[in-house]
């Protein structure tokens, strides 16, 4: 089958480039003949029509942090059973909307069906548990497991299957699991914010992947969602989702919130809170959204009223972040981790979209053999929502 691969042989000269000078174009490349092992019992072979990038690519193709293979290895070593996976190839991806081609198990699902798959790969055993997403055999599918979504066809866990909603494309279907049910969950869930009617919801990144269901998932709950964009262009995109209170970072006199020595940068700090004021009546929320990490983490727990609660699922600008303790503590705030969903967690999402109760469109959509074009608009911050890879 016809598949974008990253070769083990070549990752050690890779890891000896700077991250930030890595050429993707040297680590990935579309090969035509790979031939995937067979499927185990509670897996299923699937093919694919459409899938979706993630800002997971990028850390793959930047073997950064760590590299697939290393990845791969931490995957066996809580999985034991799944040793098929390792190869001396490796095949990223994490969302994907496709057929069912192969099923072992007595399942609700059958060859044949449309489905979507939901990244959480989680051992049979670990399904039974309140949150499977605490299970130590949990992983990313196609970032820490093999077989994933850039490629014709991919094997997951049956558990990974979701009905398609029947309203969306292809396309579309392929590219809104992974940021859809991380945001439902950090959002709507008790394991998140758990966010209320009434309360109002500061949200980095708003016009991205996360963002953009974000937005939706507070309008559905009756929060105020307060968006935060880098230019005009991402706020016009974030009103197609329901953005009505927007802060434009271009507007600001300086660009940072921290100082290049980590210290905070009370001018802009300052600044953000005067907008609070102008957009809501008040300089703090109750709740926010995060996963910017290093920029933006200490001013999110600042802005906080007594008692808020920040989540967060990502360190995008960098994971050492300053926070001053005597914000959280004294104003008894809560800072909460959380990493996508669990089977769920991502069936409730996708049933929101299903319902109609939130939209979802890729605002592009490109060919296979461009989708290194679009991992590099997502890293430059050029993107907008989500970006969908057409397969089959
Ligand atoms: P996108 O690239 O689609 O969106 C991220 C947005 O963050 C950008 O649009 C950009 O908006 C904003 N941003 C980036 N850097 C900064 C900065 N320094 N200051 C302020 N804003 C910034 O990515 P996603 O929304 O899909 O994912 C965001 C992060 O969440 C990634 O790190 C990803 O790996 C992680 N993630 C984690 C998951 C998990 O389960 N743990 C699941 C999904 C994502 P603008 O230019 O307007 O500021």
């Amino acid at each position: 089958m016809r598949s974008w691969v990253i070769r083990k042989e070549k990752i050690k000269q890779y890891l000896t480039d700077p991250v930030d000078k890595r050429d993707y174009n040297k680590i990935i490349s579309i090969e035509e003949n790979i031939k995937l092992p067979e499927i185990s019992e509670h897996e299923a072979l699937i093919k694919i029509k459409s899938t979706g990038l993630n800002f997971n690519s990028i850390w793959t193709l930047e073997a950064y942090p760590v590299d697939s293979f290393s990845l791969l290895s931490g995957h066996i070593r809580r999985n034991p059973n799944d040793k098929k996976h390792l190869r001396d190839y490796f095949i990223p991806g994490s969302d994907a909307s496709g057929h069912v081609v192969q099923i072992k198990e007595n399942s609700t699902f059958k060859e044949g069906d449309e489905i979507v798959v939901h990244c959480a790969s989680i051992d049979s055993k670990d399904l039974s548990l309140k949150d499977p997403m605490l299970s130590n055999t949990q992983s990313v599918w196609g970032y820490e497991t093999n077989f994933g979504s850039f490629a014709e066809y991919a094997i997951v866990k049956i558990s990974q299957l979701i009905k398609k909603p029947k309203n969306l494309s292809w396309a579309a279907s392929g590219c809104y699991m992974l940021t859809l049910g991380t945001a439902y969950r950090m959002i709507a869930t008790k394991n998140g914010l758990d966010a209320k009617n009434g309360q109002t919801c500061l949200i980095w990144g708003a016009s991205g992947g996360l963002g953009i269901f974000a937005i939706q998932i507070c309008n559905t709950l009756g929060v105020e969602p307060i968006c935060v964009v880098s230019n005009n262009e991402k706020a016009e995109y974030c009103k197609k989702f329901g953005a009505k209170k927007i802060i434009n970072l271009e507007n600001f006199s300086e660009k940072k919130f921290i100082n290049l020595d980590g210290s905070f940068n009370l001018t802009m700090w300052l600044e953000f809170s005067q907008e609070l004021q102008k957009l809501i009546g008040e300089k703090k929320v109750d709740l926010v959204f995060e996963h910017i990490g290093k920029d933006t983490m200490g001013l999110s727990i600042y802005v906080l009223k007594k008692g808020g609660k920040v989540v967060t699922c990502a360190a995008t600008s960098g994971y050492l972040s300053t926070i001053d303790l005597r914000y959280l503590w004294m104003e008894m705030k809560r800072l909460i981790g959380s990493h996508f969903c669990n089977p769920l967690e991502a069936k409730e999402s996708s049933q929101l979209l299903a319902d109609g109760k939130i939209y979802h469109e890729p605002s592009k959509t490109l060919e296979f053999e461009k989708l290194i074009d679009g991992v590099i608009e997502i890293k430059n911050r050029k993107s907008l929502g989500k970006i969908a890879i057409n397969i089959s």
